[in-house]
């Protein structure tokens, strides 16, 4: 019998993997992981994603070696490679993981087109999403617009059993593994310092420990800036070193499940939307309303600098985005209200903004960064659209003692709780912390004469 070839892509786990436990069913497998030039260079300055990848691909070759197997690596264009290693392993399958990007879609397709000339069978597996898509349309046809009556159907569709993990992975005994290239080989971009734990082992972790000790208190805790109590699954969600399907399984049944579980929804929410329109990745999503001049985006690259450095003068704003540069991660209340801030108070392009979020997080992830910011910008799939947040009463709401604040703008570490959302000029000048670059009552007004 030849050996089938298993492609890991965004699925770096052994647990509920519907292509690897395919691949591996009752013969020889060469699991392969190819870095992609194109995907690499364009990650090239998120060095804390690189990182993540490269401590998820040593984990997952931990876990296929434990099972008699091993990982190998290429690097180099991702068709021609996976083609090339085929050919070497004369496998007459091609399994992996379908995915919802423009990017993978179109890789995939060159992939089937130039294997079904070399007569090689690509066998395409679910995994991305919890659910769906089958089953996930609204009457109409395309994808549903609106995320509750997406939600509900969503409940209601029956999904997947789990994929069982292999017990054994046997390897042709002549593949040659290759090996994983260190960070330096790849960026010289620096990661953030407390980037996540990468892997499936860690993330396997994250869910049993995080669920224990905090699900149950998920729904009152989630906007809690400070509190920190939020899963922080999303990198390895994205990188899928855990299956969603999985985290919905293994939290179903909890006190406190439910708000939880729908936030995983969101996630399968936009990723079936970028699927069915993979150009809102850079275009708008829905056109602005009444697009004039006054709707123009603005030039502004100072305010983009300090927007992106932490230093707009508005404290929350800047606790977020310093946040991001030291973690490679932001809370999902403070995203909204830095993207809001960028995108409707200064009013710069939301593709600004979401590029400058794929360089800097761990769980950077197209279809849930892209259309969120779209989201917030007014150009996606928000039913109040013109919606702007006030920094400063977001900061008074979810961080009353300014907890979050202080842990990342140390500058403001002696202004008191009820004057650190919005400190006095002279509190400004003493700690050498800058005055607000804009006044947003005034930058709200404008933004809402729009109409
Ligand atoms: P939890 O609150 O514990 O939620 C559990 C999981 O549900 C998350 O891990 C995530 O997979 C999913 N989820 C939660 N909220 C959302 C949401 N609004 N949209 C989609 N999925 C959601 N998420 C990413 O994974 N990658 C991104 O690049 C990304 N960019 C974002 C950009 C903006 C402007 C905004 C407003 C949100 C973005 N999000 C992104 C969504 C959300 O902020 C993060 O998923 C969440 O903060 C991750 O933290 P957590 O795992 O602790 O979330």
């Amino acid at each position: 019998m030849t050996a089938r070839l298993m492609v890991f892509t965004r699925d770096l786990r052994v647990h509920d993997n519907p292509a690897l436990a395919a691949a591996a069913q009752g013969g020889e497998v060469v699991p392969l992981f190819v870095l992609d030039e194109t995907i690499i260079s364009r990650h090239e300055q998120n060095a804390t994603r690189l990182s993540f990848l490269l401590g998820s691909l040593r984990d997952l070759d931990a876990s296929l070696r434990d099972r008699g197997g091993q990982l190998v690596i290429r690097r180099g264009p991702w068709v021609k490679t996976v083609l090339e290693t085929a050919a070497q392993a004369g496998a007459g399958q091609i399994h992996l993981m379908n995915d919802v990007s423009g990017y993978a879609m179109t890789r995939l397709a060159r992939l089937r087109e130039q294997a079904a000339g070399a007569r090689r069978e690509v066998i395409t597996h679910p995994g991305v999403m919890t659910a769906g898509p089958a089953g996930l349309s609204p009457a109409g046809g395309g994808p549903y617009q609106v995320f509750t009556p997406y939600y509900r159907r969503w409940l209601e569709v029956p999904r997947r059993d789990l994929a069982p993990a292999p017990r054994t992975i046997r390897v042709p005994g002549s593949t040659d593994a290759g090996s994983i290239p260190r960070l330096a080989d790849l960026t010289g971009a620096r990661r953030a310092a407390a980037a996540p734990e990468p892997g499936e082992t860690a993330g396997r972790k994250r869910l049993r420990d995080w669920s224990r000790q905090h699900l149950a208190g998920y729904d009152d805790n989630h906007d809690d800036l400070a509190a920190d109590k939020t899963s922080r699954l999303s990198p390895y969600l994205h990188m899928g070193c855990l299956s969603p399907l999985t985290v919905v399984h293994e939290v179903t049944g909890m006190p406190g499940a439910d708000p939880f579980i729908r936030q995983i929804a969101w996630r399968d929410f936009f990723a079936q939307l970028l699927a069915a329109k993979p150009e809102a990745a850079h275009r708008d999503y829905r056109s602005r309303d009444g697009a004039g001049p006054g709707r123009r985006w603005h030039h502004d690259p100072d305010g983009l600098a300090a927007w992106q450095e932490g230093k707009t003068g508005y404290p929350v704003v800047d606790a977020a985005m310093r946040q991001l540069a030291v973690e490679g991660f932001m809370h999902n209340r403070a995203r909204m209200i830095v993207a809001s801030f960028l995108t409707k108070d200064m009013r710069i392009d939301w593709r600004e903004g979401a590029a400058h979020f794929m360089a800097r997080l761990a769980d950077a992830d197209v279809a849930s960064n892209q259309l969120n910011w779209q989201w917030v910008a007014g150009t996606g799939t928000d039913t109040q659209r013109h919606r702007i947040f006030n920094p400063v009463r977001q900061s008074q709401r979810f961080d009353p003692d300014g907890r979050y604040i202080r842990r990342y703008v140390p500058e403001l570490d002696g202004v008191p709780a009820s004057e650190i959302h919005e400190p006095p000029a002279a509190a400004r000048t003493a700690r050498k912390y800058p005055q607000p670059i804009l006044d947003h009552a005034q930058a709200a007004r404008a933004w809402r004469s729009l109409g």
